[in-house]
């Protein structure tokens, strides 16, 4: 059996200068804790060195909870009868964005389930008085209509996470019901054409999901030169096809950030919810790994915990954000400030 190639400070550096290929992904995936650690410590100077020792804090409001998609991972699909439906009103969103901006947050995060029941003129002229508080406004709402898309970054959205969920077609496929991959992709590249700065990633550790679908995600994420750049580790929504089953491994989760940050280099990677909620101390271990954003959940209280797209969720609040980035000996800072 062929030598398993050892992780080291110099081979790291050497291949930042010669480029990582498939069989260096896979290494970093699957490095021993040892190498991890080499690993974290040359992502934190990479990051430092494209945006210097520094993270922002964003805003997320999950305004709407009902969804045509049935996701067998999520907790709103619709084939899920339980919970409560709710859509936010255009009021209530103004004064939580007005609240985030009095905190010195400047980057507002809507994001919905995929759903016809806020309309898309609802929506721009939510996203119009947002922009026009000061702040900039990213949408994370799925598929809808190109019209639309034009109509919202018109109103100053100007960019879009649609997560990819796994580059496995296959399990695209089943994971994602009546979707495939490659439409998909080509909705990233629509979004692209309309000039909004695209996000996207997978969701690690679904059943199924291989270290060699996790390579591939990472190539998808360089090929759709992503500005944003995120993983969230899979853990099963009650109601789900999927709530038995295991949920996906933190520790990978954090070499993929890692991955991320030396392979593609430049992207806004955020801690996600999904570390703190599965290890002590993850988002400030994300930091550590090279993540750069943290999001503070600012639904409102009655309503957060019907937004299950997975079970008992961990809901970062700003006291929690700001000591986590403190505690990773980084400054707070604007996305405006962060990117100029
Ligand atoms: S993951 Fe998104 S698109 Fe899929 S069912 Fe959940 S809310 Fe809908």
């Amino acid at each position: 059996m062929k030598n398993r190639t050892m992780i080291t400070g110099e081979w790291i550096e050497q291949k930042l200068k010669s480029g990582f290929n498939r069989d260096d992904l896979r290494l970093m995936l699957t490095s021993t804790d040892h190498e991890a650690d080499l690993l974290y410590r040359a992502a934190r100077k990479v990051r430092d060195e494209v945006f210097g020792r520094k993270a922002f804090i964003r805003a997320v409001v999950e305004f709407a909870n009902s969804c045509r998609c049935s996701c067998l991972y999520c907790g709103m699909r619709l084939n899920n009868p339980d919970g409560i439906r709710f859509s936010l009103d255009h009021q209530e969103l103004l004064a939580i964005a007005q609240q985030a901006y009095d905190n010195g947050i400047r980057t507002f995060f809507l994001q919905a389930a995929e759903s016809e029941s806020y309309g898309a003129i609802w929506l721009r002229d939510v996203i119009a008085d947002i922009k026009a508080l000061g702040m900039g406004v990213l949408l994370c709402v799925g598929v809808h209509q190109e019209d639309d898309l034009e109509l919202w970054r018109k109103a100053g959205a100007y960019k879009f996470i649609l997560k990819h969920e796994t580059s496995d077609r296959e399990l695209f496929e089943k994971m994602k019901p009546g979707f495939t991959l490659d439409g998909r992709i080509e909705w990233l590249k629509t979004l692209r054409r309309y000039d909004y700065h695209i996000g996207s990633g997978p969701l690690l550790g679904l059943p199924g999901q291989t270290i060699d679908s996790l390579v591939e995600d990472l190539f998808l994420l360089r090929d759709l030169q992503v500005e944003m750049s995120s993983v969230s580790v899979f853990l099963p929504a009650a109601g789900t096809p999927l709530e038995n089953e295991p949920t996906g491994d933190p520790e990978l989760g954090l070499r993929f950030i890692a991955a991320m940050r030396l392979f593609l280099k430049t992207t806004l990677i955020p801690a996600t919810s999904t570390f703190e909620r599965l290890l002590e101390n993850g988002q400030y271990r994300c930091f550590e790994a090279g993540a750069n954003v943290i999001t503070v959940n600012m639904t409102p209280q009655k309503l957060r915990d019907e937004y299950t797209i997975y079970s008992d969720r961990f809901y970062v609040g700003l006291e929690h954000a700001r000591n986590t980035i403190r505690k990773a000996g980084l400054q707070e800072t604007t996305e405006g400030e962060l990117l100029s």
